[in-house]
């Protein structure tokens, strides 16, 4: 009915990304920032190894629920909970499943909708062994109105839940949650996003954010790394501009809040909509991805798709 568009899509595994990306990197894992202290010129990070970090900027890119957000915004930091029953996990199915699974399915990502309010998207990650079907890893996303008489403590495997509002489901999606093997088991996670609702004091330049921690948006659209990515360009060009003499750090950094902020804003909402539109049957055809597929909605100030 319509081939919406999806430019330049690129598949990432989040684990091999990350080691990619962090050679030459001096990443120190496993600290947990718990203070900030603001000198007259530079910014300390605290650990609650005791250990403590100092430069002249520091970047909160730690996050939907991000401490530094919250170090920055107080109440103003917390995440608004969609009233959505939201699943995630991985699969691994027999090497004779997997075959059929990658021979069914797009090579990225099928996304269905179901006239009963319900989404259910499956991925392939990863073929870690390309020989070896069974090392596979799918990865099963599901969404539905939350029902709030349900049960949906801890102890509930959430993958039964979905086994039974199966019903009427096409292929790929049917095989794929029939197949998911006995011991998977799956929890609810609460579906939250959070949007900048104004600017945001980054001191003099010395605090901002990045990431999900400046605007954390719903799945359904995929574009929270996609942002994160801008984000990451637009701050490197920042401080080039710092370097350059072209501008101070304040006025630098208050330039790249402006496009975060506006851009976070927007897409948070854009896929807000789309989150809606994915378990409302009757619009789905008028919904953001059919007119504009994962195309980033935003323009900079040059008019140039981010
Ligand atoms: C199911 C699902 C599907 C998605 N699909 C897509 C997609 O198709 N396309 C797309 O573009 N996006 C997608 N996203 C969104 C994408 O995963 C996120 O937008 C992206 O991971 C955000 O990266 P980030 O680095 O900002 O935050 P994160 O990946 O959350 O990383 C934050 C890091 O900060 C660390 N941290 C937190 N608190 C502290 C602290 N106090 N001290 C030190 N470290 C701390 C955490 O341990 C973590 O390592 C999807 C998300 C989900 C949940």
């Amino acid at each position: 009915m319509v081939q919406p568009p999806f430019p330049g899509v690129r598949r990432l595994n989040i684990q091999k990304t990350r080691m990619l990306w962090s050679r030459d990197v001096n990443v120190k894992f496993g600290k947990l920032l718990s203070n900030i202290e603001l000198t007259s010129d530079s910014v300390v990070a605290r650990f609650d190894d005791g250990s403590s970090e100092i430069g002249n900027v520091l970047v909160g890119a730690d996050g939907g629920s991000s401490w530094i957000r919250r170090w920055m915004l107080g109440d103003g930091a917390a995440s608004t909970v969609l009233p959505y029953t939201f699943l995630n996990f991985p699969v691994r199915y027999t090497a004779e499943q997997a075959l059929k699974m990658d021979k069914m399915m797009h090579p990225i990502v099928d996304v269905g909708v179901h006239p009963k309010s319900m989404y259910v998207g499956i991925f392939l990650l990863d073929k870690p062994h390309l020989d070896k079907p069974e090392t596979w890893i799918f990865y099963l996303l599901a969404t539905w109105p939350r029902d709030d008489q349900a049960d949906t403590s801890e102890n509930m495997n959430m993958v039964d839940e979905l086994r039974r509002r199966m019903d009427g489901w096409a292929e790929p999606y049917k095989s794929a949650v029939e197949w998911i093997p006995s011991d998977v088991r799956a929890k609810v996670v609460p579906f939250k996003i959070w949007a900048p609702k104004t600017d945001w004091d980054n001191h003099g330049g010395r605090v901002t954010l990045a990431g999900d921690a400046a605007h954390s948006m719903t799945f359904h659209r995929g574009q929270g790394a996609n942002n994160a990515v801008c984000d990451s360009e637009r701050f490197v060009r920042a401080m080039l501009k710092v370097k350059s003499g072209d501008m101070t750090l304040a006025e630098a950094v208050a330039e790249y809040d402006q496009d975060v902020i506006t851009r976070g804003k927007q897409e948070v909402e854009v896929s807000r909509v789309q989150t809606e539109a994915f378990h409302d049957y009757d619009n789905f055809l008028n919904s953001p991805i059919m007119k504009h597929g994962i195309k980033p909605i935003s323009e900079d100030s040059s008019g140039k798709a981010s």
